[in-house]
C-alpha cells in the first residue's frame, strides 16, 4: 500500500524545509524528507555535469550533511556531522581569510582528518536553520548556482555557531590549521 502523505509530511526532519510532500528517495542515514532529498539531488545533478562546479559541490554536500545529521544513534552519523562541519571550517574560514584552497589542497585535508574520525563526539544540531536547500534548488543550473550554495554554506556553518570552537580544536589537534 502507497504511503500517506499528509501534511505532517511537510517538513523536513532534518533541516526544517516546509515542501510539499511528495514520495521518493530518502538517504540512508541523514535524516530528509524525499521532497528535500529531491531537491537536493537536484542540485547535484547540475553539479556533476558542470566541472566548474566542483568547489560549489563540495560545499553541498557538506552542508546538506550537516542539516541532516540523524539522532546520533549510529556511531556513523556522529562521524557524518563532524567530518562535514570539519570540511566546512576549512572551506569557508579560507575564503573568509581570502585564500580558497584549491580542490586537491582541501581533499587532501579532508582525507587527513578521515583517519581521525573515530574521536568524534556527537554535536547536537541547532534547533532551526536560516537557509535550506529549498532556498537553493530553484536556482540550480542558472548563474546564481555557485552565490547561492555559498550564501547557504555560511548560513548553516552560522546556525552551528555552539560548536564552532569544538570543530576547530578537532581540526587543528589533527591537522595543524
Ligand atoms: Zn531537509
Amino acid at each position: 500500500m502507497a504511503a500517506k502523505l499528509t501534511d505532517a509530511s511537510r517538513i523536513c526532519p532534518g533541516c526544517g524545509a516546509d515542501l510539499d510532500p511528495e514520495l521518493g528517495p530518502t538517504h540512508d542515514y541523514m535524516t530528509a524528507s524525499p521532497a528535500c532529498y529531491a531537491r537536493f539531488t537536484a542540485v547535484l545533478a547540475h553539479e556533476y555535469s558542470n566541472p566548474a562546479l566542483l568547489a560549489t559541490h563540495r560545499l553541498s554536500v557538506d552542508t546538506y550533511a550537516v542539516q541532516h545529521p540523524g539522532d546520533g544513534s549510529e556511531r556513523r552519523m556522529v562521524q557524518s556531522v563532524g567530518l562535514h562541519l570539519a570540511r566546512l571550517y576549512v572551506q569557508l574560514e579560507d575564503r573568509a581569510a581570502g585564500h580558497p584552497r584549491g580542490a586537491e589542497a582541501t581533499n587532501a585535508v579532508m582525507l587527513g582528518l578521515g583517519r581521525h574520525k573515530a574521536t568524534l563526539e556527537w554535536l547536537a544540531p541547532p534547533a532551526r536553520f536560516a537557509v535550506t536547500v529549498a532556498d537553493v534548488a530553484p536556482f540550480a543550473g542558472g548563474p546564481e548556482h555557485a552565490a547561492r550554495v555559498i550564501t547557504w554554506a555560511e548560513a548553516t556553518w552560522a546556525d552551528w555557531a555552539a560548536h564552532h570552537g569544538y570543530v576547530r580544536d578537532w581540526v587543528g589537534r589533527w591537522m595543524g590549521l
